[in-house]
């Protein structure tokens, strides 16, 4: 698997994984030692709700960047950057207008 399917698939997994309540997360953690992206979605999961923001932006920032633009759906939102035109589904990026690849905010470019 290389690294845009394996970010895009975490991406998803923790997705999926945000509507289970702590106890569900409790047991797939049990489940599932050995698959690190499942591990990894559960760590974000329980870390969004029980640290602070900023673990989940640096977990956000570091697995879930550049998820592949070939994945067709429509319903999934994303933000394409003006300048390189990369696309992103990092809610942050979305949020904040921001382009992980020029490392600028869409309003601050040239
Ligand atoms: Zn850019």
């Amino acid at each position: 698997m290389n690294k845009r399917d394996r970010d895009w698939m975490l991406e998803e997994t923790i997705r999926a994984y945000r509507g289970l309540d702590d106890d569900a997360l409790g047991v797939l953690k049990e489940h599932w030692p050995a698959d690190r992206i499942r591990q990894e979605a559960i760590a974000t999961v329980l870390a969004e709700r029980e640290v602070d923001a900023r673990v989940v932006q640096q977990a956000d920032t570091e697995h879930a960047w550049g998820a592949p633009v070939t994945v067709p759906d429509k319903e999934r939102p994303s933000i394409t950057c003006p300048t390189c035109g990369m696309v992103s589904y990092n809610h942050n990026d979305i949020r904040e207008r921001y382009c992980g690849h020029c490392h600028q905010f869409h309003d601050e470019m040239p």
